[in-house]
């Protein structure tokens, strides 16, 4: 009797653990959902998304770790007009498409390091320091929010002579000092800063 009262009460402790966790799931799922497909407003120092029509290109990631213009170099090569923004990101995430656009560049972009560049109107956006593998080709047409890519690593291996390395001479993808996401908005060929792009 004792030995049922036991089994019974392992099962029902089972099923609560197990409805507890399908919820957080649930939950996490409709953050998710609900950040991937609605705009949410800009708070301070959140950046999810706008209050616009713009997708932030790696969800989960708003630290800001150089804003755009005027900054001391902090990798060699890398320039002290910063032009976009580094977002901190883990090697391996993925990259969003901020808007709707045409790929027109896909490869090694210098101090840049493995970039993608997409045209969406009058708006140019460069996607820097992800990974060689790419997933996307010159000419493909890529909807707002879709992948296109992922953060890449510090080190690469398929750049021969690359002039970017760090102070033990190992390539690096581009000029860097770890993996991130340096996303550069030109407007109409004219760099402007991203933030306040996505505030737009
Ligand atoms: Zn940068």
């Amino acid at each position: 009797m004792k030995n049922i009262f036991s089994l019974t009460l392992g099962i029902i402790l089972l099923i609560i653990i197990f409805s507890f966790i399908s919820l957080l799931s649930l939950y996490d799922y409709n953050t998710l959902f609900y950040s991937y497909s609605s705009n949410s407003h800009f708070n301070n120092n959140t950046y999810y998304f706008s209050n616009s029509e713009f997708f932030w290109p790696v969800p989960g990631y708003h630290t800001i770790t150089s804003y755009f213009g005027k900054r001391e170099s902090p990798a060699n090569g890398a320039s002290s007009n910063h032009s976009g923004i580094d977002i901190a990101a883990a090697e391996g995430s993925a990259i969003f498409s901020v808007l709707s656009g045409k790929v027109i560049y896909t490869g090694f972009y210098g101090a840049n390091g493995h970039t993608v560049i997409i045209e969406s109107n009058s708006y140019s956006i460069q996607y820097s320091h992800i990974s060689p593998n790419y997933i996307v080709s010159v000419g493909d047409y890529i909807e707002k929010g879709n992948i296109i890519g992922t953060v890449g690593p510090k080190y690469i291996t398929d750049i021969i002579n690359n002039p970017y390395k760090d102070s033990s001479g190992k390539s690096t993808n581009g000029a860097t000092t770890g993996p991130h996401l340096h996303i550069t908005i030109k407007e109409n060929t004219i760099p402007i800063d991203p933030l306040e792009f996505f505030n737009r």
